[in-house]
């Protein structure tokens, strides 16, 4: 995979959804199917030797490469959704965020204690949805080979959070 072609196909949107966020916008990415399945084995890639069992993908944009990576690493892929969206019978995990807090939850059977699970999201900010996907994982008794993201905000230091779970942390294009 080029890493040149990824970041010139990443959008920029200034000022979204709030004035002076610079916001990531991978669906130009999502209309190139080459790339797409390229960012896929990038990622795959560096997991191949970490017995993974379970992708984990963060709502929503999580969700989109967090499929791919995991059939590339024909492991299960599993999601995690904002309160209220799944049907079935949940754990939930609830977190601070700049203002009050939100909780995640996720459904119960889809991880066992003692898997192997690496967390995917598009991109990594400050890191507080990532360690709070974590921290949900871990509750279920599940251990976090990893983290991986198609994009990170590097000064943000997202990834200082993220480190207490793993330090396997796998991004493709950095700012
Ligand atoms: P954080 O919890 O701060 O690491 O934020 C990560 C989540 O917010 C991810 O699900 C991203 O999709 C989204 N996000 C945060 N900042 C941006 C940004 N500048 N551009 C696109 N998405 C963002």
């Amino acid at each position: 995979m080029t890493k040149q072609l990824l970041e010139e196909t990443i959008r920029t949107i200034p000022d979204f959804p709030k004035q002076g966020i610079m916001f990531k916008d991978i669906t130009p990415v999502l209309r190139d199917s080459k790339l797409c399945r390229d960012v896929a084995k990038k990622i795959a890639d560096s997991f191949r030797e970490d017995c993974i069992d379970v992708v984990v993908g963060i709502e929503s944009r999580g969700f989109l490469f967090g499929m791919l990576i995991a059939q590339e690493l024909d492991c299960a892929f599993a999601i995690i959704r904002k309160k209220g969206k799944l049907p079935y019978k949940t754990v939930e995990l609830e977190y601070s965020l700049e203002y009050g807090t939100a909780i995640i939850e996720m459904h119960e059977d889809e991880i066992q204690p003692n898997q192997r699970v690496m967390v995917h999201d598009d991109l990594l900010a400050t890191g507080g949805t990532a360690e709070a996907a974590a921290k949900l994982i871990s509750k279920i008794g599940a251990n976090i080979a990893g983290f991986s993201f198609v994009i990170s905000l590097d000064f943000l230091n997202g990834q200082d959070k993220l480190k207490a779970h793993s330090e396997k942390i796998v991004t493709l294009v950095n700012y």
